[in-house]
């Protein structure tokens, strides 16, 4: 059995059966018989079906938010504004995927003129989607809306973690849609093996979302059988606060993007790039801000508890070492963890080679150096392994600083925008991940081109993929052809 505990008193929550690679199977292949059902409704019909399930998110957010704040331990505010974002992803892939997917007629070229030259997206079939267990609906829901809207079935696979919350989401599918039949939306349960049997049961695509370390296995698994993968895995994000910011506001959007959720965000700040004029008063704006922030799991708290125990340690290591190369203590420090709970740590001037800048801390954590100018925060924030997201916070700047970053997405003058807009690809660069979810190429990405030519008539003597193309016919060719290209100065 997988039993999954409540993140803040360590209480069961429930318990499941883990499934094998035999029952992977067995629900992969009763995911394989519904394609032809899923795909038969059309456009039209699946876009009620999953507009049926976002009513059904909806109008019992209350049950999923109190087992999003049990089993994940963020605040039940923080859960509801979870399922309200991806609820606005569902609805959008449900609106769009018609207009972006239907076929597309496209010119055939003056040598293949006499064609029909068409685009069909297909869907791969069915889609194993892993989820992680700090978004533990936003997060999986970001592949499976668009994934079941482009007309595949979902195979997916929760966080061990977050067991519970996953079965919850998938049984409302099956609940607002009676009359469809199984194996649409499907869950299976258990740790990483079960994960590893879901990318070995012959899927036709992986959606994984998780750490770096786990997407780089899938990848080598999945080609095995050259399945394809979306991976969005980990990150390292930077905020710069530029001369001309707002700094109250720049200070508000920061203390939120690093803190929230425990600092258990991919895209949340773990890194801050401050011009040296403006540090003062952006850390009295910042320090006033963390003060008032209190981790908890009653009503009032400000974040919840660290949901994966073994996460704690991997802070107190960042700030430890952190603090003995020559880091100081804005706020907090060693003393501010105490398993689950870890309060707010700022740390000023650790080593840019130091695990605290380096690597994923995932908790509620802050590096922040001053730089000389923005030219100096790029370079930063750009010399990471990681590309995930990033911030800029500048009056007057804030697009020139964020087309200079390499990342997957940046927000300017807000903390992670781009996640709740459902019309922008999200995903990162480097080892932050591959692929894309969300928008247009999120759908496209849950497809795969099927491209037509259909002879609409034959030119006499005009054949060209053919044994009977004849000498006049290839004299004419390379007449034509010397004139269109053959006369670029
Ligand atoms: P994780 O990699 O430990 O686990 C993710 C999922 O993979 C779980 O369901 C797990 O059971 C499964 N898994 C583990 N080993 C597997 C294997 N060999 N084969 C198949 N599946 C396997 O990650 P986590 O701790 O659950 O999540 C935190 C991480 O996720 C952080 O690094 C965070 O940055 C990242 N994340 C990324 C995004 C994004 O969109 N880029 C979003 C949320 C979280």
């Amino acid at each position: 059995m997988t039993t999954t505990v409540d993140a803040a008193t360590g209480e069961p929550v429930g318990s499941w059966p883990v499934d094998g690679p035999e029952q992977v199977a067995a629900v992969v292949e009763q995911a394989r018989a519904a394609t032809q059902s899923w795909r038969e409704l059309g456009f039209t019909g699946r876009k009620r079906a999953l507009q049926r399930w976002a009513a059904r998110l909806v109008l019992r957010a209350d049950e999923l938010c109190a087992l999003i704040h049990a089993e994940n331990g963020k605040p039940l505010d923080d859960a509801y504004l979870e399922v309200v974002t991806a609820v606005e992803h569902l609805n959008w892939a449900a609106e769009h995927a018609h207009k972006v997917l239907k076929p597309k007629r496209v010119w055939p070229g003056l040598m293949m003129a006499n064609h029909e030259a068409v685009i069909e997206q297909r869907p791969h079939g069915v889609v194993g989607v892993i989820g992680p267990w700090n978004y533990p609906v936003y997060t999986p829901n970001g592949s499976i809306a668009y994934a079941l809207a482009a007309g595949n079935t979902v195979v997916f696979k929760p966080s061990e973690l977050t067991t519970g919350i996953g079965h919850w989401y998938v049984e409302a599918f099956a609940a607002a849609n009676p009359a469809l039949p199984p194996g649409i939306l499907s869950a299976v349960s258990g740790p990483g093996d079960t994960g590893r049997a879901l990318v070995e049961s012959g899927v036709d695509m992986i959606a994984f979302t998780g750490s770096t370390a786990t997407g780089k296995r899938i990848m080598a698994a999945a080609a095995q059988r050259l399945t394809p993968v979306v991976l969005e895995c980990g990150g390292k994000d930077a905020a710069i606060v530029a001369d001309d910011a707002d700094l109250a506001a720049a200070a508000d959007a920061i203390v939120w993007s690093a803190m929230a959720n425990s600092g258990q965000t991919c895209v949340g700040t773990e890194r801050c790039y401050v011009v040296a004029s403006v540090l003062d008063d952006f850390l009295t704006e910042l320090t006033r801000r963390v003060r008032e922030l209190t981790p908890g799991s009653d009503p009032a708290a400000s974040y919840g508890p660290m949901t994966l125990p073994t996460q704690v340690d991997v802070v107190a290591e960042h700030v430890d070492d952190a603090l003995a190369n020559g880091a100081t203590a804005l706020f907090g420090g060693a003393d501010s963890i105490r398993a689950p709970f870890v309060a707010p740590i700022v740390l000023l001037d650790a080593p840019e080679d130091s695990v605290a800048v380096r690597e994923e801390t995932f908790g509620p954590t802050l590096t922040v150096r001053a730089v000389r100018d923005v030219g100096e925060a790029i370079r930063l924030a750009n010399a990471s392994q990681y590309g995930l997201a990033s911030s800029v916070y500048s009056r007057k700047h804030g697009m020139a600083i964020a087309r200079e970053l390499r990342a997957g997405a940046t927000s300017v003058n807000s903390p992670a925008a781009y996640a709740a807009i459902p019309a922008l690809p999200f995903g990162g660069v480097g080892e932050s991940g591959i692929g894309r979810i969300h928008g247009a190429a999120g759908l496209l990405g849950f497809t795969r081109p099927h491209s037509i030519a259909r002879q609409r008539f034959a030119i006499p003597g005009m054949a060209l993929q053919s044994f009977a193309r004849t000498e006049s016919t290839m004299s004419l060719v390379r007449k034509i052809t010397a004139r269109r290209f053959g006369r670029a100065k």
